[in-house]
């Protein structure tokens, strides 16, 4: 914390476009659109940004690394970013999710990063331990003061701290998975939503260890299932297929091409046995790349099949390519379908827009010259809130044939 106290702050000026796009609440500041600065900045500095009347227009960190220059904090009046200031805003993120979940769901998302104002920091809740990942190294010289917080108004058994990727070798004294406070974990974590029991990775697993945006989608996935045989392709840990089995499906498989995930989706399915309708579905795995089982499967085998591939565009330049293959696998699943079946096809590709997910969608269901009905369009559940264009990753169709 010393060095980012002692130098002289870090001042910035921007092009007029940034200044534009910064004042309409986005949260990024690209690299490319500093046209001043007044000294060379540390992670984690916090870079206070004037207009071209010298005014204060906003602040954020400081990322010497990435095209992500500075992730904005706050943009208007000039304001004093001190512990006061952090405690107000946690309370103000815990409270928007007040009243979204009762007993039965503890595991949700408690801050999603530039969504919730905190840009480049994730924090999710598996029942008492915290999973807090960042994305970026400007949070590093932050981190004890952010946990003492967190710790303060969220008191849990631990928290984990979770690294992206890109920033696991940069962020010493800091490890990725180590608890950063509270308890050694000592058995895995088993979390609740909507009353069914998941085990769950918070230490290795992706993401934080589970799929915590699709729960409204699982949801209705449940209402739709009763007599269904159930296919949940890139299945992951059985997320879907809880719902789908508890929902009255005869059976579920859980197709994925990683075997770990298949070993998750069978402890997921013991751990609720105790609920009859789980215990009479018949559940059965396939390792495979779902792309090819799909292509090979026997036709008209299922009366629900749910897509939820990982991202198919981690860049711009794979966009083309990803409604290619949305459209692929939405062709392979009609065929797997019998009459009045419902295919549900979810996309988490950033870079994919809804209207281009959807047409793909569509294009292939219109080529199947099967008639189809559109049940319905969903996007971000409440506690995952999206509030600027790219923040709009997750997108599902559910159709019926
Ligand atoms: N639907 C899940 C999340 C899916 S994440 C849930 O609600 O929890 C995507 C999953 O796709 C991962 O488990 C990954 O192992 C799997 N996967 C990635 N590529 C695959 C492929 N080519 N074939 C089958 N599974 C794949």
């Amino acid at each position: 914390m010393s060095n980012l106290e002692s130098s002289p702050v870090l001042r910035l000026r921007v092009s007029q476009t940034a200044e534009s796009i910064l004042r309409s609440g986005h949260p990024w500041l690209f690299s490319d659109s500093i046209r001043e600065q007044n000294r060379t900045g540390q992670a984690g500095d916090l870079a206070v940004i004037y207009d071209r009347k010298d005014q204060f227009l906003g602040m954020g960190l400081f990322d010497p690394e990435g095209p992500i220059r500075v992730r904005m904090l706050h943009v208007g009046k000039p304001q004093k970013l001190d512990h006061a200031w952090w405690q107000k805003h946690l309370t103000a993120i815990l409270d928007r999710r007040r009243n979204l979940f009762d007993a039965e769901t503890n595991g949700y998302r408690l801050c999603n990063g530039e969504n919730d104002g905190w840009p480049g920091l994730i924090l999710d809740r598996y029942d008492s331990t915290l999973v807090l990942k960042i994305y970026t190294t400007a949070w590093t010289p932050r981190l004890e003061e952010i946990v003492d917080i967190i710790d303060e108004q969220f008191p849990c058994e631990r928290i984990i701290l979770r690294l992206s990727r890109n920033i696991q070798d940069k962020s010493s004294p800091y490890t990725e998975g180590q608890i950063i406070r509270g308890k050694p974990l000592l058995e895995p974590v088993i979390f609740m939503e909507s009353g069914l029991r998941f085990e769950v990775d918070v230490v290795r697993g992706q993401k934080t260890g589970f799929f915590l945006d699709q729960r409204e989608n699982r949801r209705l996935v449940e209402l739709l299932s009763q007599g269904r045989r159930v296919l949940n392709a890139f299945s992951f840990s059985g997320g879907f297929s809880l719902y789908a089995a508890r929902g009255g499906a005869v059976s579920v498989t859980d197709l994925d091409i990683s075997p770990h995930a298949l070993s998750a989706a069978n402890r997921n399915f013991e751990l609720n046995l105790d609920q009859p309708a789980i215990a009479s579905c018949h559940h059965e795995t396939v390792k495979a790349d779902a792309f090819d089982w799909l292509d090979s499967a026997a036709p008209a085998s299922f009366d629900l099949i749910i897509l939820d591939p990982p991202s198919l565009a981690k860049r711009e330049s794979e966009r083309e390519q990803a409604i290619g293959a949305y459209g692929r696998l939405t062709r392979s699943a009609i065929k797997l379908l019998r009459p009045g079946g419902i295919l549900v096809a979810c996309s988490c590709s950033a870079h994919v827009s809804t209207e281009e997910f959807l047409g793909s969608v569509r294009e292939a269901a219109t080529e199947s010259t099967r008639e189809f009905k559109e049940l319905q369009i969903t996007a971000h559940p409440a506690d995952h809130p999206a509030t600027f264009p790219e923040a709009h990753y997750l997108k599902a169709i559910y159709l019926r044939f």
